[in-house]
């Protein structure tokens, strides 16, 4: 995965959550946190997003582009 295909995938993810309102009081999700990590053998990208207007929180997963050829070390957290 190169420097654009990993713009295109976070980009898509903003895209997904900025059109996703909040199931509590129709706001918009503001992003928290954004992490990987794998369950059942696929790498998943988790972003924990919480509600500008009432709090509420949502996480969202996303399944992660092939994330072996980037640096471990740069922003990827593996639990
Ligand atoms: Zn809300």
């Amino acid at each position: 995965m190169n420097v654009m295909d990993a713009m295109r995938f976070i980009e898509s993810e903003f895209i997904i959550i900025n059109s996703t309102p909040c199931s509590v009081c129709g706001g918009h999700y503001i992003t928290e946190s954004s992490g990987f990590h794998v369950a059942d053998h696929a790498a998943m990208n988790v972003t924990s997003c919480y509600c500008e207007r009432c709090g509420s929180r949502k996480d969202f997963s996303f399944r992660a582009p092939q994330i072996s050829s980037m640096d471990p070390s740069t922003s990827i957290q593996l639990n």
